[in-house]
């Protein structure tokens, strides 16, 4: 058994007005959390770490069923393995994958926000302790969601994180691009003022099942190279296309993409084990380094408000005030 489980944040009841349910009780348990990353301290130090701790928050959006939950369970198993201490390898054949739901089959979870119950403290690049949350979403594209239900959750997602997973099959398409353009627009849309800088932090393309590592090898050094090669404006090129790379690339302080290899027909079939067991050796190998990757210190992004880091507590008022703007 997992020590945490996923809660559900935020939850989406289809077919009414003002369907967004902002699930407070479980939100204080988690980003609003007394005993953060697990301390044992005085009633005054966990007042103020409360107030004090900056946080990074990781959120994965796209398609649905396209194995993002999934994803999200090697997260936890990665800050399990750094909790306590570990050494060696941290996951293999017998990984158990509990912490995210993750399914084959045709049915599909409730939609909305879900974040991992356990915060964990990471020291980021100046050596400051940071918490760390991890937020999966789920209803994207989702051909029973209306096209402003999925843009609702991206633009919270985007709004919420500081580093936003863009999750992908096989590539980066137009249409992933535009889908971009119009979530970020409409978070935008809900923001009070407009700023110099890029209004959103860190993007990371994931592209999983690549199918070109001849071309572009798989990893971050391919990605970049296929990003570049994708958002690059040239003067001959139609305005529209141009218009659309200009604006996903003034929107966000960094872009990142990674190239991930296909799993294996195991994980690709929808087998019901909730187990990792013989997966294709070159996705253990990637996963071997994405994962850690994300947590690492130099590129954990704390987040911030307009350029200002902000704290758990604050991250609990982003939430509530968020819901109000997009439940109106
Ligand atoms: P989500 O809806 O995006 O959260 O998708 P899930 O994580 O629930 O996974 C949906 C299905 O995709 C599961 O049956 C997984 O076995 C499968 N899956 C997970 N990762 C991958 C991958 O990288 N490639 C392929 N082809 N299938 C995957
Ligand atoms: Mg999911």
């Amino acid at each position: 058994m997992a020590a945490g489980y996923a809660a559900p944040i935020v939850e989406l009841h289809e077919g009414s007005k003002n369907n967004y349910k902002l699930n407070q009780k479980e939100l204080e348990k988690t980003l609003g959390r007394a005993d953060i990353a697990g301390k044992k301290v005085s009633p005054l130090f966990i007042w103020i770490t409360n107030l004090c701790f900056q946080i990074a928050l990781i959120s994965i959006a796209g398609a649905f069923r396209k194995g993002k939950s999934f994803l999200l369970n090697f997260f936890v198993t990665y800050l399990e393995y750094l909790h306590k201490g570990g050494k060696g390898e941290w996951f293999d054949e017998t990984t158990v994958l509990d912490k995210f739901n993750w399914r084959g089959g045709a049915d599909r979870d409730t939609n909305g926000i879900f974040i991992w119950s356990v915060p964990y403290m990471l020291e980021d690049q100046n050596g400051e302790e940071v918490v760390v949350f991890l937020m999966d979403t789920q209803g994207t594209f989702d051909h029973q969601s209306t096209v402003q239900d999925c843009a609702t959750i991206f633009a919270l997602s985007t709004l919420l994180s500081s580093v936003q997973i863009y999750n992908l099959s096989t590539q980066i398409q137009e249409d992933d691009l535009n889908n971009l353009r119009l979530f970020t627009e409409y978070a935008q849309l809900n923001k009070h003022e407009k700023h110099q800088r890029a209004p959103f932090q860190k993007l990371l393309f994931l592209v999983r099942d690549w199918p070109n590592s001849d071309q572009y090898e798989y990893g971050y050094e391919g990605g970049k190279e296929y990003l570049e090669k994708l958002l690059k404006t040239t003067p001959k090129q139609k305005k529209e296309l141009k218009v659309l790379r200009e604006n996903v690339k003034s929107s966000f302080e960094s872009l990142e993409a990674f190239l991930m290899p296909y799993p294996g027909l195991r994980i690709a079939r929808n087998n019901s084990e909730k187990f990792l067991g013989k997966v294709e050796e070159a996705f253990s190998e990637q996963l071997g380094i994405l994962v850690p990757s994300i947590f690492k210190g130099d590129s954990l992004e704390v987040k911030k408000i307009d350029g200002k880091e902000i704290t758990c507590r604050e991250m609990v008022e982003l939430f509530k005030e968020l819901m109000k703007i997009f439940n109106s």
